[in-house]
Order: C-alpha cells, then sequence, then structure tokens
C-alpha cells in the first residue's frame, strides 16, 4: 500500500519504512500514522538530520521507533564505509584525513584523484564526509530565536525589546482578538508567552490573512499571494524560530532578477566578491547598482547621483537620523523625489515600477517615497536585508500551521468563520468608554465575547467596518476618525500549472536573448526526482518584469517544491498583477488567458505550452495605499480606549506594509498590553 501511495512521488526512505514495518512492526497502522506520514516525507531529509525528537515535534512513536531504528542503522553503514576508505586507501590516510570537508565537493581535486584510482566510490567518501548531522541553519540565517536580535535588525524601534517574565503572582489577562493574520498571531504568541489567556476570531473559513492559503478540490494549494521574505525580516524569524518555522525557508541566489520581452533575463546582483572574501553592506549594494545591466549607462549613473544624495548616506552613520529623514519624505511620491535628485525616467520604467508594484502594489507615480526609501535604507545598512527567501512550500503548512500548533498547544482557541459585528461598549463614571464586549457571528448565530482586552488585528476594510464613520468613537477621538483615510489597493494572483518547465528558456537558451550567455543567472537545473527540494528547471528566485501586467512573479515548483513541484507536471508560475484595477471586471479565463499570453510574451522558448490549471484570486482591497501623505493617518497600537487596541500592518510601524510590520505591529501591540496589564487586571 505505501509503495502505491509513494509511486506518485517517490520517497527515498520508502524502502527502509517498508522493510522496518515487515521487520519490527506486524501490527496495523493507526489512523495518526497514516495521516502524519506523508509529512513526514516531504519535511524529513532522507539523512534525517532534520528530524526533531522534542515534545513539540509530536511524530507519531511509530515514526520516532522507525527513525531510532534508521539512525542506527546509518551509523551501522558509515562505520563500514569508512572501513572501506581506510582499507582502499590507507596510503592516502593522512591526506584524506587533512582534506575531508563536510562535502566531498571541498576534497582537494588531488584528493579527490587519489581517492577514485584507489577505487573509493564519492558515496562512500560523502557518507564519512557528511555523517548525519543536525540540520545546518540556513545560510545567513540564524536557527533560534535567541540568535535573533537587535544587533540584526536594521535600527532600534524596528525590533522591540524582550518583556521581562512575568513576576510571580501577575494578573493573567484573558484577551480577545478579532482577525487571524500575522499580526493577529504575533500578538497572541507574545501574550501566551507572558501567560495570559487568548482566544482569536477570523471571519474567514481559514486563517491567517494575505498570507493564507488553502487547499481545492483538486489538491492545490491556492495562495492569497505570493510571497517573499526579506533578510531583515527579523521579528518574523524570530517568531519562525520560536515556533519551529524557520527551517522552512529557503534562501534564494542573493540578486534580483527581471525578466524583460523574448526571454532577456538580467540581474541586479548583490553578490560580491573580493580575492575570495564576502563584501558587504554598503558595498555589495553599490556594486549591484553600478553593474546592472537592467539599466543603460547613462541612467545607471543618474540612478547613482539620486541615492548618492538620499537619506539611505546618512543612514550608513546614522540609522535612527536617516530614518527620521525617510519619514519626513512621506509626502511626496518615489517619482517626484527621484527625479528631484537626478533620476531618471527610464531607470523608473525599467526597474523601479516593477519594484514599486512589488512592494506596495503602486507605479512610482503614486508610491510614497517614504515606503521605497525604507526599504532602501535597510538594503543600503544590512547585508542581507536584500537577500530573498521563500518558503517550501504553502504558508497554511510551513508558516501557518506551525504557529497555530505552538498556540494551541498552549491553550489558545482559534475560532474561524466568527466575525466580528460591532464593538459594544460603555463609559465608565469618568466619561471614558470602556470596550464591554464584542459582537460576533458564526453561521448567523450571533453571541457576545468578553474578555479584559479586547484587539482589533485586522486589515483596514475590515477595521473600518468594525469601527465605522459615523461611530461615537470615530467622532470623539482623531485617531478612529483618521483611520477612514485609508484604503486598500486591489491585487490579483494567478497560478499558471504548465506541463514543461517555463522559465528555464528551453534547449537553446541563446537563441532567446541574454540569458543564455549570462551564466550569473541562478538557475536550479538538477533534476533528481526523488529529491523534492532538488527538481524542477529553471529559474529558482523572485522574478519582477517590466514587460508584464504582473510585476513580480514565481515558478513556485522550483522555488517551493515541498508543496508545489509535481513529477508529472512543470511550472507553477504565481504571478502578481498590478495595478490589478483593469482586471478586477474579467472572468478568472479571461485573466489566465491574459497573463499566459503575457507568459510567452517573456519567455518565447515555452510557446506552443497551454496552461493544464489555472487559479485566480481577487482581492479588491488588499495593502494599504502607501500614497504620500498617508502616513498621519495610520493609527498607533495603543488607542485613547483603555481596553481596546490595534495590531495590523496598516498600523504604525516603520516597515512597509508586509509580513515583517504585521509581525512588528503584533509585537507593538501586546508589548502595549503587557504594560498595562495592572490596570486592565482591575
Ligand atoms: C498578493 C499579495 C502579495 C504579498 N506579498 C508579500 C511579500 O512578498 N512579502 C511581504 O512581506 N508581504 C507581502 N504581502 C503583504 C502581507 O501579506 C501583509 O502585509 C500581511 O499579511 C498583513 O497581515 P495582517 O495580519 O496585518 O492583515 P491580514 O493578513 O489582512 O489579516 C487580517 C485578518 O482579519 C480578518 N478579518 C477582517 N475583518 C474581520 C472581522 N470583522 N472579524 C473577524 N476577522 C476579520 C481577515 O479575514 C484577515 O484574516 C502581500 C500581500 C498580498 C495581498
Amino acid at each position: 500500500m505505501w509503495q502505491l501511495v509513494f509511486g506518485v512521488r517517490p520517497w527515498k526512505l520508502l524502502e527502509a519504512w517498508c522493510k522496518f514495518l515487515t521487520d519490527h512492526h506486524r501490527r496495523a497502522i493507526s489512523k495518526d500514522t497514516w495521516a502524519q506520514l506523508l509529512d513526514f516525507a516531504w519535511t524529513v531529509k532522507p539523512d534525517l538530520s532534520n528530524f526533531k525528537d522534542d515534545a513539540m515535534s509530536a511524530w507519531p512513536t511509530l515514526v520516532d521507533d522507525f527513525v531510532d531504528h534508521q539512525r542506527k542503522h546509518n551509523a551501522a553503514n558509515n562505520h563500514s564505509s569508512n572501513t572501506e576508505i581506510n582499507q582502499a586507501c590507507s596510503s592516502n590516510h593522512r591526506l584524506l584525513k587533512r582534506s575531508l570537508g563536510p562535502d566531498y565537493r571541498q576534497l582537494t581535486r588531488r584528493a579527490r584523484r587519489q581517492l577514485q584510482r584507489a577505487g573509493v566510490s564519492q558515496r562512500a567518501v560523502q557518507a564519512v564526509a557528511a555523517p548525519p548531522a543536525p540540520a545546518p541553519a540556513p545560510r545567513n540565517l540564524v536557527s533560534n530565536v535567541s540568535e535573533v536580535g537587535i544587533r540584526d535588525a536594521p535600527l532600534k524601534p524596528l525590533f522591540p525589546d524582550e518583556p521581562p517574565p512575568p513576576k510571580e503572582g501577575s494578573p493573567k489577562l484573558r484577551v480577545a482578538i478579532v482577525g487571524c493574520g500575522l499580526a493577529g498571531l504575533s500578538t497572541a504568541v507574545e501574550l501566551v508567552d507572558q501567560g495570559h489567556e487568548v482566544e482569536i476570531f477570523e471571519s474567514r473559513p481559514f486563517i491567517g490573512g494575505k498570507v493564507g492559503s488553502f487547499v481545492d478540490k483538486a489538491g492545490n494549494h491556492i495562495e492569497l499571494g505570493l510571497h517573499v521574505f526579506f533578510g531583515c525580516y527579523h521579528n518574523l524569524f524570530r517568531l519562525m524560530a520560536k515556533v519551529g518555522a524557520l527551517e522552512n525557508l529557503l534562501p534564494k541566489e542573493h540578486a534580483h532578477t527581471f525578466v524583460n520581452t523574448g526571454g532577456d533575463v538580467r540581474l541586479l546582483d548583490f553578490r560580491f566578491k573580493l580575492g575570495g572574501k564576502d563584501i558587504g553592506a554598503p558595498f555589495h549594494g553599490l556594486k549591484a547598482f553600478f553593474t546592472t545591466d537592467q539599466l543603460s549607462a547613462l541612467d545607471k549613473a543618474q540612478n547613482s547621483l539620486a541615492l548618492g544624495t538620499s537619506p539611505v548616506v546618512r543612514a550608513l552613520v546614522d540609522p535612527e537620523g536617516g530614518m527620521r529623514s525617510v519619514r519626513s519624505l512621506d509626502n511626496q511620491s518615489f517619482s517626484d523625489w527621484f527625479k528631484g535628485h537626478g533620476g531618471s525616467q527610464g531607470s523608473i520604467d525599467r526597474m523601479w515600477n516593477p519594484v514599486a508594484y512589488a512592494l506596495g502594489f503602486l507605479d512610482c507615480d503614486n508610491i510614497s517615497a517614504r515606503c521605497m526609501l525604507s526599504i532602501f535604507q535597510f538594503f543600503a545598512t544590512k547585508t542581507d536585508a536584500s537577500r530573498l527567501r521563500m518558503l517550501n512550500g504553502s504558508p497554511a503548512d510551513r508558516l501557518l500551521r506551525p504557529i497555530t500548533d505552538y498556540l494551541e498547544a498552549r491553550g489558545v482557541k482559534i475560532h474561524t468563520r466568527t466575525g466580528a459585528r460591532d464593538m459594544l461598549w460603555e463609559e465608565d463614571e469618568d466619561g471614558r468608554p470602556r470596550v464591554s464586549g464584542i459582537r460576533m457571528t458564526t453561521a448567523g448565530r450571533e453571541r457576545i465575547v468578553k474578555a479584559d482586552a479586547y484587539v482589533a488585528a485586522l486589515d483596514v476594510p475590515g477595521v473600518k467596518r468594525l469601527i465605522p464613520e459615523d461611530h461615537a468613537w470615530s467622532k470623539r477621538f482623531d485617531v478612529f476618525g483618521k483611520m477612514h483615510r485609508l484604503s486598500g489597493v486591489p491585487v490579483i494572483t494567478v497560478q499558471l500549472r504548465y506541463p514543461g518547465w517555463v522559465t528555464e528558456l528551453g534547449p537553446k537558451p541563446e537563441k532567446h536573448g541574454k540569458h543564455g550567455s549570462n551564466p550569473a543567472v541562478p538557475q536550479r537545473l538538477s533534476s533528481d526526482p526523488a529529491d523534492p527540494n532538488a527538481a524542477g528547471r529553471g529559474i529558482d528566485n523572485l522574478l519582477y518584469s517590466a514587460d508584464a501586467d504582473f510585476s513580480c512573479f514565481a515558478d513556485l515548483a522550483i522555488t517551493s517544491p515541498v508543496d508545489y513541484y509535481r513529477e508529472d507536471q512543470g511550472s507553477l508560475l504565481q504571478c502578481v498583477l498590478t495595478p490589478a484595477d483593469p482586471y478586477m471586471p474579467l472572468s478568472n479565463e479571461e485573466i489566465a488567458d491574459r497573463v499566459h499570453k503575457q507568459v510567452l510574451n517573456l519567455f518565447p522558448s515555452a510557446r506552443g505550452m497551454a496552461p493544464v490549471f489555472h487559479s485566480v484570486v481577487k482581492i479588491g482591497q488588499s495593502l494599504y495605499r502607501e500614497a504620500p501623505g498617508m502616513e498621519p493617518f495610520r493609527p498607533p497600537q495603543k488607542t485613547p480606549i483603555d481596553n481596546f487596541f490595534l495590531a495590523g500592518s496598516y498600523t504604525q510601524q516603520d516597515y512597509i506594509d508586509s509580513m515583517e510590520g504585521a509581525t512588528l505591529s503584533g509585537r507593538l501591540c501586546a508589548g502595549k498590553i503587557i504594560n498595562a496589564v495592572p490596570q486592565l487586571a482591575s
């Protein structure tokens, strides 16, 4: 039966698993083992190096026993490989010991030749050179929550202090959080870590908000949007480390990739080595902008002039001062600021518009200079900030489930399909309003939820519905009234599954523009179908385009293979359509067809292929519109109502509307609640 099930997508340990069952477990398999084995097969490496046997991992006992058995077996094999090497090349023993690195490829060429002559196989060397070891952290990324800290964050206000552990006997609050996006989840994690009781209420049938995903009837993972993680997302990395999800991030090559008409692929390449040494910020950024072939020589020179006179330069010596200067540019569009500093329209058209669309779903004429320059500042000051990472699979399984597992293990209840209808409130003897409950509806049934503190962790349309403009609070308190000036930007995310590989640019890439002759373009070309992390052919990174209506896209079958690679199929492109306004009235079929035609324009070698599957997700109001002049309308996390707090990426925080911004807003919100525990408890 297992062999049948795994026939579709081979699992390297299948034979060992079946043998283990036959030899050691001739009984029925529990439902739990059936349910979890697939997850085990796709997430745990064949060498078991990333298997966690702590209580939080909670694998079925049979799986634990199998891992024990297999580890012993591997150890025995390593011993025999060791013996093979020792016997075969005793004369080379010193050389071998000296040159064995963690990998066969790290052997000196001379050592490899001598070993081959001695008849020692590469496999045998690897078995000794790379014995099962704890999973290494992805390059440049911490693996432990205590390793994520202020020293990594671009500046202090972007990484709140850890709250001190609660004093013994200090009161515990009941907190009701409305909205189960990243902001709500981040708030909840901080509060349960302080011992408070938390319940979360989410109107959708699934959690995660804009970073959510669900599985359709045919088993496809449908995402609400394409999500990439910048290397400066330290609040989010800290959260992921806490819940054991950090290893689900796959770091991509440190280059931003632009795809132009006709398969012409160009790079903004941050990889910088001098004399064999990696050179970091700010020099890697200067190198990237001076050498990018996405811009003409003149555009590059003008680009350098603009960036060289920006607050980014001040941030290099005075990050806080640089940030203040960046904030003060909120009233200008990026185009106005950039051209005012000597930048050219050519740079905007070929590079900055796709980037602005990807960051805020707006073009440079409509996005605030603050939004763009705050990200550039992080890129300039922190080497890893510009490096992208993507989840190895769907957000629901690889990001959100570890968080909800963490919360549920600590008693948090998450209610989906439960929407907040309105806030109940009363005035105390001093005339100050207090929330006295939230009216919730689940499948048409109403109930009032009561707590010591209430958090609205909503998106912009959600919070505006909960506290409408005519609400007494909006009239009485500026902060709620102003919130109604914020609005959301429409966006559409399209998935197209192809029968072959789209971004590999065909067997004769030199015919299709620069890509074929550009060895710098990071590609994943290995295709070992047994290893979901190595399969797939094409470009393994986020892709920007100035020549399509989707500003950014990625081949998820390559970038996030665990849930998206399918052996019998090819690319799964996920494209973000911005501006989405002209597409909103169109049917899903019409949208998918138009996107497909533009894909072929970018990748002529894919002509002749037609999508075998498509999905279209429209969000009428997604990110808050980061237009010039919007900053004063963003509310802080602490409101004038003592027991009512706000979280959400649209609230005041210095990251743009992003996963990191949402996580940071949750930490800030929890911090305000924790500071107010004595008053709230009374
Ligand atoms: C297409 C797309 C691509 C993106 N790409 C990236 C990216 O690459 N990198 C990045 O960092 N960020 C990206 N983002 C932004 C990121 O997803 C958001 O900034 C972040 O997820 C916002 O989290 P949040 O918790 O603040 O809000 P949301 O995720 O919007 O969460 C709010 C939640 O509140 C719920 N809700 C609303 N009203 C009610 C109610 N009355 N009762 C109960 N629940 C309610 C909603 O259903 C939702 O679940 C992208 C967003 C989109 C749409």
